[in-house]
């Protein structure tokens, strides 16, 4: 018999990614009407899931695509509130925005989070590329923390609620 998925049931780590990704677009379909393309993504996702060495690459690309499917593109060239073109050095990021903030736009309500030049990079190559494929992540861990972190905060605040498989991602 044909077991597609095997290797997820059989490492502990991919089972957790993979549940993750789960968990994802049932957040991202609920209350939506169902696109079929979240669940071509998801059934991609796991696939890859079962061949890669580098799963957390994986997942940045999944929540990336899903994203962008979705209609929640981070915000990455411009402020998020007045539209002005932001040059590199604004690097404050709004999760609860869904973008870069400008310094006029910022108020405290806005808690934003500084982003590292790295991180935007790797964020705009992403979205840049249509996250047809994303690129590996950067030889940092710091960094790639940051690019975790930042990322989830936007989707959690888009998805409107924290993720239960998240916090079993770094078990
Ligand atoms: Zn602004």
């Amino acid at each position: 018999m044909i077991q597609p998925f095997r290797p997820l049931r059989e490492d502990f780590t991919l089972m957790r990614c993979g549940l993750y990704m789960t968990e994802l677009l049932d957040a991202a379909t609920r209350d939506r009407e169902p696109v079929p393309e979240l669940f071509a993504l998801l059934r991609q996702g796991l696939e890859q899931l079962t061949e890669t060495s580098t799963p957390d690459t994986l997942l940045r690309l999944f929540e990336l695509q899903l994203l962008m499917l979705i209609g929640y593109t981070p915000q990455l060239f411009a402020c998020v509130r007045c539209a002005r073109d932001l040059a590199d050095y604004e690097t404050a990021f709004s999760p609860a925005m869904g973008g870069l903030v400008c310094r006029s736009c910022m108020t405290n309500k806005q808690q934003a989070v500084t982003l590292s030049p790295q991180t935007l990079a790797y964020l705009r190559q992403g979205v840049m590329s249509g996250a047809e494929s994303v690129p590996l992540l950067p030889d940092d861990a710091e960094v790639c923390q940051e690019i975790e972190t930042v990322l989830h905060q936007h989707l959690t605040a888009r998805l409107g609620r924290e993720l239960k498989s998240y916090a079993f991602l770094h078990l």
